[in-house]
């Protein structure tokens, strides 16, 4: 029997009612394969920070630096306190460079496509998002631009405010062979580079090269080059065309909402943040914060990201039960939260937590 020991943090808002709902499925799916969890329950977010004095304890952190796999309820940005975002602070620290999430239609979900079944990997450490930016009108924007001038014949505007793209060829590498290795390992057939390298040559264009290069180690993989305009097009015209996008931090975050989208909302969207040796599983969704305490969300989204876990743990076989499970629930569309029900305000939704219950019954089932 194997035990897995990982860092369990409930979050904030609705995250700790996801949070127990997911640790109780995740208990049940471990089960059918004789597995089970050695939780380390930690904290973060806003309900810590008055006692701690932050809302991510260092404490938290080094669990899931002993650990190496968190997962995690969602967790408000405090604003206006000087905190920056527990999210995004863990990516950094953590150096979880690789955002993962899958986008498949469960029939029953409502959704205006079907046969969706894409897997965004986004760069999560570089571009825009970088962080390198300069407020307009002040002597550093100024200074940048004078020098940026001196350079070439195009002329940047007075007066712009100016934020930094940096792509590198070692970031890109690190995400595309991560992007083709998820494919092989999970049968994938394509990886799709998606990008704007007909404009931005030496940032996209640069990404696209390493994109060239790293396909040529994966030759069952079969390498697609798309731009990111199109590619947008695509998704909504022909879904079943796509399978696993590799994109740069911007185009990631914006496609993967779309994606989201497609398959039914962020109620059921999973994700997963991975480093070089820790990964931390997550939902897409915030905290909800107006549902806090009412056992009305959907914990979808979660408990598909603890079947991430499931499987990033080894236990493969308990991830497709659990994901069975799932989807049988939603097919079957009696036992769904709210969001699931035809109507927002359908007497016959159910809670949270009767919501596991109906997956875990099914996973009794599948024994
Ligand atoms: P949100 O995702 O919390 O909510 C957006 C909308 O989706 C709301 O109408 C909400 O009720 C609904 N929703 C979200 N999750 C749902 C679920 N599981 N079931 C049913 N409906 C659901 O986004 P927001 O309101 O912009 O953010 C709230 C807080 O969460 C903010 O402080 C934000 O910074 C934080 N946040 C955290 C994470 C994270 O922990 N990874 C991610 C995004 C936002």
């Amino acid at each position: 029997m194997t035990t897995h020991r990982v860092t369990l943090i409930p979050g904030d808002g609705t995250g700790p009612e996801l949070t127990e709902a997911t640790r109780r499925v995740l208990e049940a799916a471990a089960a059918t394969s004789g597995s089970s969890f050695d939780w380390d329950v930690q904290q973060a977010g806003v309900d810590i920070m008055e006692s701690a004095g932050t809302p991510l304890p260092p404490e938290t952190l080094e669990s899931i630096r002993q650990t190496k796999v968190a997962i995690k309820g969602p967790i408000t940005t405090p604003i206006g306190t000087g905190f920056r975002s527990v999210n995004v602070a863990l990516r950094a620290e953590l150096e979880l460079y690789a955002c993962l999430r899958p986008c498949k239609t469960y029939p029953g979900v409502r959704s205006r496509f079907d046969a969706v079944d894409v897997v965004i990997v986004r760069e999560n450490t570089e571009d825009l998002y970088a962080g390198i930016e300069y407020e307009h009108g002040t002597p550093e924007a100024n200074g940048v631009i004078d020098y940026l001038n001196g350079l070439q014949k195009k002329q940047i505007r007075a007066g712009s405010g100016i934020s930094i793209k940096p792509i590198s060829e070692a970031g890109s590498e690190r995400i595309i062979r991560y992007a083709f290795q998820y494919a092989k390992d999970n049968g994938r057939s394509r990886v799709h580079c998606i990008q704007k390298s007909n404009i931005m040559k030496f940032t996209d264009g640069l990404f696209l090269s390493v994109f060239r290069e790293v396909a040529k180690d994966f030759p069952d993989i079969e390498p697609w080059e798309n731009l990111v305009d199109a590619t947008c097009m695509g998704l909504v015209q022909r879904p079943e065309e796509w399978d696993v996008l590799v994109l740069p931090n911007l185009y990631g975050d914006i496609l993967s909402d779309l994606t989201a989208g497609m398959v039914g909302g962020l109620g059921v969207a999973p994700g997963a943040n991975i480093g070089t040796d820790t990964a931390v599983f997550e939902a897409t969704h915030g905290s909800a914060p107006k549902y806090k305490g009412q056992n009305k969300v959907n914990p979808t989204a979660m408990i598909l990201s603890g079947k991430l876990m499931l499987a990033h743990l080894g236990e493969e076989a308990a991830a497709e039960r659990l994901e069975a499970a799932v989807a049988a629930v939603i097919a079957e569309g009696k036992s769904v939260t709210y969001d699931m029900k035809p109507t927002r305000t359908d007497p016959s939704a159910v809670g949270t937590a009767e919501y596991a219950d109906a997956i875990i019954e099914k996973l009794g089932a599948a024994k």
